[in-house]
């Protein structure tokens, strides 16, 4: 990223974060530099579709920012599952340090280049998973393990909730970041929401600042146990969506 572009997308993050009521110069400065990883990275690595640094910092920073409008998570344990290049699990560390963040994806060199990023930006205390969350699911170290679960553009809804709803705690919430035209994929998902274990709790609107972008964050509740048989096989769950 050039000189003037540093500037611009600190700009856009002080900005941003500050409507959010998230005012942190150090944020700021860290997001920053994970903005200019990302956009230098992605010259040799496919990891984002946006190339204009000021709309990664709207789209990218700031859309996952907008999580902690709608989601308290000092101190918490949070699995973002389908994480790719940190989204929205890698914002989320930076704004709340105290979180305890896992990221799960099942390609390995994004997991690697997070890797490096956290090294070069002193963020301690990222656990790193390569696989497949229906896999890791079954993983008795992970199921029913975390406060948090979080997924942006991984899978629709009635198939997210059946790689997600398992990692979580009874009490523990499912952030699912989505459109706002996702109105029916959410009515189609409440009978899997139901028999994993969930319970629709509300859908979040919010506009990512400096844009007019509205995006929706759906929250699901566990309010019991996961039935043992989920999740099931990729194939599975694509062929016969609960
Ligand atoms: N969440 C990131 C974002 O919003 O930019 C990445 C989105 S990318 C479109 C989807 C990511 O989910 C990819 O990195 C892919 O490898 C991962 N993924 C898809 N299905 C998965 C699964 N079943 N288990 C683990 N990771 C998965």
């Amino acid at each position: 990223m050039e000189c003037h572009d540093i500037q611009a997308v600190s700009h856009t993050l002080r900005q941003g974060l500050e409507a959010f009521g998230l005012a942190d110069p150090g944020a700021v400065q860290t997001l920053t530099r994970y903005c200019q990883a990302l956009l230098d990275k992605n010259r040799e690595m496919n990891l984002t579709a946006i190339t204009d640094p000021v709309d990664a910092a709207n789209l990218h920073m700031l859309d996952c920012a907008a999580l902690l409008s709608c989601a308290q998570l000092s101190g918490q344990t949070l699995i973002d599952v389908g994480t790719g290049a940190g989204f929205p699990g890698m914002v989320l560390k930076i704004l709340v340090p105290s979180l305890e963040l896992t990221l799960l994806d099942s390609l390995n060199k994004r997991l690697d280049w997070l890797g490096e990023v956290c090294g070069a930006l002193d963020i301690r205390g990222v656990r790193r998973l390569h696989g497949r969350a229906e896999e890791a699911g079954r993983d008795p170290e992970l199921r029913e393990r975390f406060a948090f679960a979080t997924a942006r553009a991984v899978a629709d809804l009635r198939l997210l909730c059946e790689l997600c709803l398992p990692f979580l705690q009874v009490g523990g919430r499912l952030l699912a970041m989505k459109g706002v035209s996702s109105l029916q994929e959410v009515e189609g998902a409440l009978p899997a929401i139901q028999t994993l274990g969930g319970r629709l709790e509300r859908c979040f609107d919010y506009t990512i600042p400096n844009t007019q972008v509205v995006h929706r964050v759906v929250i699901v509740e566990k309010i019991s146990s996961t039935p043992p048989q989920f999740p099931r096989r990729w194939s599975k769950i694509q062929k016969s969506p609960l």
